[in-house]
């Protein structure tokens, strides 16, 4: 059995009130066609995926099809839906044997949905996923000033909503296709085969699977914790420096009254080093190391609270803000409790986050290594940060 999707995403529709089409929306760092995509090519049962574009977007489509993880053809898109779909599938592979055919106004796809339409497709020939209906669903007629009155109360456990993914054997959709033409203006594929004759089975959908239709419907779908979870990223920061006599000893830009201080070109802080590498790395920011070199003499006993907050415009600019932050400074002595909460008010403010976004730990070595045996401290930092 050889599988190909057809993704219809030829229509110009701006329906959402933007001049954008509706398949190219973002939706938290992606496209709506991309998550169709995306879906589709995660799906085991899929060999191949034809998007029909609109034409002015075939010479140069979006650059992630070219990275999914099943063959990805680009067609033009027509004038109507069934017109799209009519060339996506004059390009399908000679061996296809099950077509099924995809809305990219539906990013929230799921594989099993996908897997059960397909095989019904195998058993029956045509097959739609659809929903079934808890309301109570009233048949209405208009009077003549347009106020709607109820008709009837319609049975319904006949009733059913039809969604994308539906499938269909191969040469069942080429007759339908040809024997309806272009006379039966179809809003779903299943409808053109039901009009052949063709009988079409319906499989249990998905309430996920929803189709963004108005500005609404984006919205809520910019919301939903499946999604959101793309918004969330991780961050680890690392620094150790040499202690030196005759020098203050800076941590989370707290002064700490001690026999001896970081060694370094800035004031060593080494909390707020690792903090900052922290941040940055988990905006894909760049280190310390590119923004602050230590060859330039403008760093020279810097304040490296101040160069945290430099490093945070940077995250902050990029669409982030800190969620959280957890910090461990490794130290034999002095003893730190009595500078935590200074260090935690300090990156807190650094990181617009606030204290309590904010966790500093002290840690000695057990008298081990360069830190245990008081030569060096060091620093851990973790950060987790979120794009708005
Ligand atoms: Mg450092």
């Amino acid at each position: 059995m050889y599988v190909s999707a057809i993704i219809a995403a030829g229509g110009r529709g701006l329906r959402l009130g933007s001049d954008t089409p509706k398949q190219f929306l973002g939706l938290n760092g992606k496209s709506l066609l991309q998550w169709s995509v995306e879906a589709l090519a995660r799906a085991s049962c899929i060999d191949e995926i034809i998007v029909a574009l609109p034409s002015a977007h075939v010479s140069s489509p979006p650059a992630f099809l070219e990275r999914a993880a099943k063959p990805v053809r680009v067609v033009a898109g027509g004038a109507q839906r069934q017109d799209s779909v009519a060339n996506a599938f004059a390009a399908i592979d000679v061996r296809t044997t099950i077509v099924v055919v995809h809305d990219a106004a539906r990013p929230f796809v799921g594989p099993d949905v996908i897997a059960r339409t397909v095989a019904a497709a195998v058993q029956s020939g045509a097959a739609a996923s659809a929903l079934a209906v808890h309301d109570t669903v009233k048949d209405s007629v208009a009077d003549a000033s347009g106020k709607r009155f109820v008709r009837a109360t319609l049975d319904r456990e006949r009733i059913f909503l039809a969604q994308t993914p539906q499938a269909f054997r191969r040469d069942l959709l080429a007759r339908a296709m040809a024997q309806q033409g272009r006379l039966h203006v179809a809003t779903d594929e299943a409808s053109l085969v039901e009009a052949a004759g063709f009988a079409v089975e319906l499989v249990e959908g998905d309430p996920r699977n929803v189709k963004i239709t108005t500005g609404h419907d984006l919205d809520a779908a910019r919301s939903r914790g499946d999604v959101r979870v793309d918004r969330v990223r991780i961050g680890h920061g690392y620094d150790l420096h040499r202690l030196a006599e005759g020098r203050p000893l800076v941590l989370g830009g707290v002064i700490i009254p001690f026999t001896c201080g970081l060694d370094g070109h800035s004031d060593a802080d080494v909390v707020c080093h690792a903090v900052t590498d922290a941040v940055l790395g988990a905006a894909g920011a760049g280190d310390i190391g590119r923004l602050f070199p230590s060859t330039d003499p403008q760093w020279k006993g810097a304040d490296s609270l101040a160069m945290l907050r430099s490093a945070y415009r940077r995250v902050s600019d990029s669409g982030f803000r800190v969620v959280n932050l957890d910090v461990t400074v490794i130290a034999e002595s002095p003893k730190l409790l009595p500078y935590l909460e200074r260090m935690r008010g300090n990156l807190g403010e650094a990181l617009e986050c606030g204290a309590e976004a904010v966790s500093v730990k002290g840690k000695t070595n057990e008298g081990l290594d360069s830190m245990g045996r008081g030569e060096s401290m060091a620093c851990h930092a973790v950060a987790l940060v979120t794009r708005a």
